[in-house]
């Protein structure tokens, strides 16, 4: 990345911490161990491990035990979902997820069904958030699983996930949190969630990517996915990404330090980046105003496609996303804001400006005006202004 390169994108990926670099890579120096060896090199590999646990732990008010470490937060989902799933007791189990879930949760879902389990999907509303009152109706038919993200990707809108797991729970169901966006934007306590299973991503908290969390709650009903030699307690198989892991217990520690901080940082930002893209004509802020994750800004851009702001603004060195990483790699519509309502000839103008801690005040002013000049352009050159005109 140049040095002038503006980085917004952090909600597809965030560059790892210098802590986090410099302990990877002592461990691929000194500490290739494998951590079920029993001599020496193998003990101080199990000890790095037993640390990046006792981290991870403590950052989302977990027991050591119930860490559980994967690959990413898709294998994390996959296990959840498939897990819970496996172990119902009843014929046709159902499930119950939003229609603001990251593509992980909906394949998995699309995959389920086609394997006879009855999987409802919630919607939203105008502001992306979950409706209450049909999660209700939907409970009364007693799913085994209920799976709902913390913070979503594309807008940051929160869904009140304690509530919704005090609701599940009464029914009987297994809760599974899709956590990946919210790590050291908001308090994470799996104790206060009242969850069953929460899923966690590396790469989106400055650990590098290959390595996922999931937090299993003692005496769950779910069974593992990755069957393998007996490694992480016999619920993910396969020898330990020691690196991967101590990169993401180093994340972690530093995630959980300086939360209010960071917050309000974000905070700053998210206004600055409000304040100025509201001037541009014909725009509109998508996700409830008071509960979105900071540092997430999802706009809409009237009759012009975002991938286009996204392409024009990148040769500026501005780093934005049309709607989420995934959505764009496949040049589709938003599924998020199409579940939120939002009119047609704004659909297809979505960008997103994803911050981080180190997203500076000037970087968002720079880019602001970058994409206000990237719509003038756009729209002087009408409606044909698609993808590859840009
Ligand atoms: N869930 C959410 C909300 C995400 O944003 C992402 C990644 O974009 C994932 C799950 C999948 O994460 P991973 O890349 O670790 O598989």
């Amino acid at each position: 990345m140049g040095s002038d390169t503006i980085y917004l994108d952090n909600n597809a990926t965030t560059r790892p911490h210098p802590l986090v670099v410099e302990a990877i890579n002592e461990v691929l120096g000194d500490g290739f161990g494998n951590p079920s060896s029993i001599h020496g090199v193998g003990e101080a590999a199990r000890r790095r491990v037993d640390a990046a646990r006792s981290q991870v732990a403590e950052l989302i008010g977990a027991r050591e035990t119930e860490v559980v470490f994967t690959s990413c937060a898709t294998e994390s989902i996959n296990t959840a979902m498939r897990g819970v799933i496996d172990a119902a007791r009843t014929e046709r189990p159902r499930a119950l997820i939003t229609a603001v879930e990251h593509e992980a949760v909906h394949d998995v879902g699309a995959w389920l069904s086609s394997r006879g389990v009855e999987v409802v999907v919630l919607p939203v509303d105008g502001d992306g958030v979950l409706d209450m009152d049909r999660l209700d109706a939907e409970l009364a038919h007693e799913p085994a699983l209920v799976s709902v993200m913390l913070a979503n990707n594309e807008t940051g809108v929160i869904t009140p996930v304690a509530e919704v797991a005090q609701r599940a729970k009464a029914a009987g169901a297994t809760v599974h949190v899709d956590a990946v966006q919210a790590v050291g934007k908001l308090e994470i306590d799996v104790e206060g969630l009242g969850v069953d299973l929460l899923s966690l991503s590396g790469h989106k908290f400055h650990a590098p990517k290959g390595i996922g969390v999931l937090f299993v709650r003692r005496g769950s009903r779910s069974r593992p996915f990755v069957i393998g030699a007996g490694q992480e307690g016999g619920r993910r198989g396969g020898t330990e990404n020691v690196p991967g892991i101590v990169g993401i217990g180093v994340a972690a520690e530093h995630m959980g330090a300086g939360i209010d901080a960071r917050r309000a940082h974000l905070g700053a930002l998210t206004q600055a980046i409000e304040e100025r893209l509201q001037a541009i004509p014909d725009v509109r802020i998508n996700g409830s105003r008071n509960g979105r994750v900071p540092g997430t800004v999802n706009v809409c851009f009237k009759g012009i496609e975002g991938s286009a702001v996204v392409l024009t603004a990148a040769r500026d060195g501005v780093c934005l996303s049309a709607g989420s990483a995934c959505a764009a790699a496949q040049y589709g519509g938003s599924h998020v804001l199409e579940a939120m309502g939002v009119p047609f000839e704004y659909l297809h103008g979505a960008v997103r400006i994803s911050c981080c801690e180190t997203t500076r005040l000037a970087e968002v002013e720079r880019a602001c005006e970058v994409i206000a000049s990237a719509v003038s352009y756009l729209r002087a050159m009408g409606p044909s202004s698609a993808l590859g005109d840009a």
